[in-house]
């Protein structure tokens, strides 16, 4: 009990973490971060510590820039015990409920980012997998494992 007593949850899921900022909205224990496409659902937003809204049809290297922008700065500003990280993959370009435009190796630099930045700050890092909504399996399935794989890269480089 007691080991982490400060969260930052990095929801990079299409749709905003609605969920988690509103269960978490009167705790400062746990910082709720979402990056988000600012027209898709929900149509109300909750508030998150710190949303940002992306505009529709982002593509890879806006994207990664923005993340760039925030994820490096709210590390040292939040000093998580751990990090949260929900991968989503609907922001993919060919997702049905996404409105953005990542690519599959777009996907996979920034699962590559996420990973490497915390722990090159020295935070530790659970992911989960989330959305995606396409209708060929084996390409969703694809996406969802290019968490496993930056995971798997990131563990040998960094030797841990
Ligand atoms: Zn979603």
């Amino acid at each position: 009990m007691g080991l982490a007593q400060q969260i930052l949850i990095v929801d990079l899921d299409v749709h905003q973490g609605d969920g988690t900022a509103f269960i978490f909205q009167d705790d400062p224990s746990v910082f709720t971060f979402s990056m988000h496409c600012e027209i898709n659902f929900p149509g109300t937003k909750q508030t998150s510590d710190l949303d940002v809204a992306l505009p529709e049809g982002m593509e890879d290297d806006a994207y990664l820039q923005c993340l760039a922008n925030y994820l490096p700065d709210l590390l040292t500003q939040v000093d998580p015990d751990l990090v949260l990280y929900d991968a989503g993959v609907d922001p993919h370009l060919g997702d049905r409920l996404g409105k953005l435009a990542l690519t599959d190796t777009g996907l996979y630099r920034r699962e590559m980012q996420v990973l490497s930045t915390c722990i090159d700050q020295g935070y530790p890092v659970a992911c989960v997998i989330g959305g995606g909504y396409a209708d060929d399996l084996n390409a969703l399935v694809y996406r969802h494992s290019l968490l496993h794989r930056a995971a798997s890269e990131v563990y040998c480089q960094q030797r841990l």
